[in-house]
């Protein structure tokens, strides 16, 4: 299927947003993901497709990714969707993806490290829509004060006092002791853990040392960034 580019917005400094109007009508649960093909001449070794998150909720119709651009390197991939056009289009398949909250009754801890948030944004965006006060805490870690979705969230959050928001900024890093601080009963919240490959591991050990049951965890993996 296609999706064509209706617009796009910078959500923070080199984060940007790009939201396409699907072709045909398009059904997801929020927290799914796709894979898009953009076709482009002199392809890196990474070649000309890409996996991303919807970050749009699927209330909101439209297919948005939300990506971060490094300043100094970007991959072929990355520059041709920066210079996309409106109207331009980009093909995607295989949705795919079970990063999402069946049980909007439990508790959970949302990790978030950088632009690993993009899940995070579709599942609260669509609970607020269906009027779910879903009980989350949101621990967003990011190495920039100004962080993607920052306002939103906060709007959220005054809606429902059932969501709460705990920004890490760097140096600040998710460790043990911040997470038994923030979470006192480590036994009862779900936690979903999302992000740069090596900080999801690293973050996945850690919680289980510390008396989270593997059971509990769910991680979503953004691999070809580095750590945060
Ligand atoms: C299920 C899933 C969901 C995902 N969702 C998202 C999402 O919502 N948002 C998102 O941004 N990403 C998401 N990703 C990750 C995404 O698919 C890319 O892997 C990621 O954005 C990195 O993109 P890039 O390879 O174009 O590198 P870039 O972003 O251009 O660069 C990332 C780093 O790699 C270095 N680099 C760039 N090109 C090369 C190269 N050719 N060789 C070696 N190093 C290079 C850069 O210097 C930089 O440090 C998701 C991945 C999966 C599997």
């Amino acid at each position: 299927m296609k999706l064509k580019l209706a617009a796009r917005k910078t959500e923070s400094p080199g984060v940007e947003s790009f939201i396409f109007k699907p072709q045909e009508p398009l059904v997801w649960k929020a927290g799914q993901f796709l894979h898009y093909v953009l076709n482009h001449s002199s392809t890196d070794d990474r070649g000309s497709d890409r996996w991303f998150t919807i970050a749009s909720a699927p209330y909101e119709r439209h297919v948005m990714i939300t990506t971060r651009f490094d300043s100094k390197r970007s991959s072929t991939f990355k520059k041709t969707l920066k210079a996309l056009k409106p109207g331009d289009t980009i093909e995607v398949s295989d949705l795919d993806g079970d990063f999402i909250v069946s049980d909007p009754k439990k508790e959970y801890i949302f990790i978030a490290g950088g632009i690993g948030v993009t899940p995070f944004r579709s599942i609260l965006k669509q609970a607020e829509h269906e009027g779910k006060k879903l009980r989350v805490k949101l621990i967003y870690a990011n190495r920039k004060t100004v962080a993607a979705y920052q306002k939103e969230f906060e709007a959220m959050a005054r809606r429902n006092r059932n969501l709460k928001i705990h920004y890490l900024f760097s140096p600040q890093r998710i460790d043990k002791q911040t997470i038994k601080e923030l979470v006192p009963d480590l036994k009862k919240p779900f936690f979903y853990v999302s992000g740069p490959e090596p900080m999801v591991e690293a973050i996945g050990k850690m919680l289980q040392q510390i008396g989270v049951p593997k059971r509990r965890i769910k991680q979503d993996w953004f691999p070809g960034y580095p750590a945060e």
